[in-house]
């Protein structure tokens, strides 16, 4: 038996269902659960909150288990050295082992490799663990290519695969000998949030299939931003509807996206030849919820609102920025990744560039037309008066083409920028 592992978090951030530390748990006397706070990783004010919910939670369910949560800031790959450095002061002949989650983003990879390095100078064994989706990245690819570029291929292939099934937390956990845990907060934000409301959504999740696209019903699960943290496993959510497990598989469909090409997040995916129009004006317009369009306008707000937006609403306002006001979907991205709690380099960019044609569509040149999409998803125009406070007063779906109406009706809401 090994005599440490130590158990390297990043956004794995639960016991349940977490191979890497059921593998240390079981291969090792003692076992560090380790999160490093990189200062080279900006995740933005919303992400921050959410991910200090997450870190309490996992704080409290280690200590629980007797060992609690060590914690260290700076470079993760450095930190591990350092600390199993301290490990061995006592014992220069201590046997240790590294454990952490594979990742995909070109930034996790990087990282991946520095720690790589970093444990073979140092003489420690690194186990990297795909637990981050529910078929490995890289794992399904189709004949003669790196990764699959066409989802529906995937998602037949992905079906045929996946077995449900969980692993339960560990019951007990020893840290090695004067090794101390970190003293910040408990809470119950992370993995015992994520359960709560995974248990709620399977009371409804039948309903996905006809809710998904309602925009005033709010009818999805919102677990988007626990599964980014990996507070919860997406091994969990697979005996649900179809429609809804066939999203889950759009999660790693990304994920296997990215990690055949991290340039996703500056590059095209498509071989296209690239032509967007540098309009500062329309740009912010669009990101206040200023353009005069009402859906759009509504998506915005509730981004910046609640930190979150409704998927198809993500469609129509990414689609109205790349495809009516032709600027850069890099733009629209970043701006996402700065207020989405749920922000996700795969998902993000993926979906990005999905929807500006540069990626994953097989309809490149489809453009949602945003009135169109609000008599449609949004009938009652419930969503547009729930946060577009301007055109609150009004009766009905004309709120989505509120430039039928006198002036004096419209209490100031801006004209469209642009001719739709
Ligand atoms: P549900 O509808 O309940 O779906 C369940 C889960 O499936 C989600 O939590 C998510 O993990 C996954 N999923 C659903 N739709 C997609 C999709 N189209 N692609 C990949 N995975 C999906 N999702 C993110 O997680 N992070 C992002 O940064 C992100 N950015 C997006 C940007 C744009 C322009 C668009 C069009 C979509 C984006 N999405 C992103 C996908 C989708 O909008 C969100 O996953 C979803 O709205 C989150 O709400 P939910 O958890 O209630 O989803």
């Amino acid at each position: 038996m090994m005599d440490t592992a130590i158990v390297l978090f990043t956004r794995d951030l639960r016991l349940a269902d977490n191979p890497a530390l059921t593998a240390a748990a079981t291969a090792a006397r003692h076992v560090v659960p380790l999160f490093v706070h990189d200062p080279a990783l900006d995740v933005g004010p919303v992400r921050a909150a959410f991910l200090a919910g997450c870190l309490a939670d996992l704080r409290a369910g280690l200590r629980a288990r007797g060992a609690g949560l060590v914690e260290r800031t700076g470079d993760p790959a450095a930190e591990v050295v350092r600390l199993a450095a301290e490990l061995r002061a006592g014992d220069g002949t201590r046997q240790i082992g590294v454990a952490c989650a594979a990742d995909v983003s070109g930034f996790a990879q990087a990282r991946q490799r520095r720690l790589a390095a970093a444990c073979e100078g140092a003489g420690l064994s690194l186990r990297l663990f795909d637990q981050l989706t529910v078929v490995p990245p890289g794992e399904l690819v189709p004949t003669g290519g790196d990764s699959y570029k066409v989802f529906t291929p995937y998602w037949r292939r992905w079906q045929a695969v996946v077995r449900p099934g969980t692993t339960p937390a560990p019951d007990r956990l020893t840290l090695p000998p004067g090794l101390e845990a970190s003293a910040g907060p408990e809470g119950a934000d992370g993995e015992r949030a994520a359960r709560k409301r995974l248990a709620t959504w399977r009371d409804t999740w039948d309903s996905y299939a006809e809710g998904h696209d309602d925009l005033a019903g709010d009818r999805t699960s919102r677990l988007a931003a626990h599964l980014h943290f990996g507070t919860l496993s997406p091994r969990a959510l697979l005996d649900g509807p179809e429609a809804f497990v066939r999203q889950v598989c759009w999660r790693d469909f990304y994920a296997q996206v990215l990690h055949a090409f991290p340039r996703l997040t500056t590059h095209p995916f498509k071989n296209v030849v690239e032509d967007w129009v540098d309009d500062p004006e329309s740009l912010e317009a669009w990101r206040a919820g200023m353009t005069g369009v009402p859906l759009v306008d509504a998506g915005m707000r509730q981004l910046a609102a609640e930190g979150f937006m409704h998927n198809r609403a993500r469609m129509v306002v990414a689609s109205f920025l790349t495809k009516h006001l032709r600027i850069d979907w890099r733009l629209g991205a970043a701006h996402f990744m700065a207020l989405l709690e749920d922000a996700d380099v795969a998902n993000n960019y993926g979906n990005w560039q999905w929807t500006a044609g540069t990626g994953n569509d097989t309809r490149p040149y489809r453009r949602f037309n945003p009135v169109r999409q609000g008599y449609q998803h949004d009938p009652r125009g419930e969503y547009v008066r729930r946060y577009v406070g301007e055109l609150s007063g009004l009766a009905g779906p004309v709120v989505h083409e509120p430039w039928k109406l006198p002036a004096s009706q419209t209490k100031g809401y801006p004209k469209p920028i642009i001719e739709l």
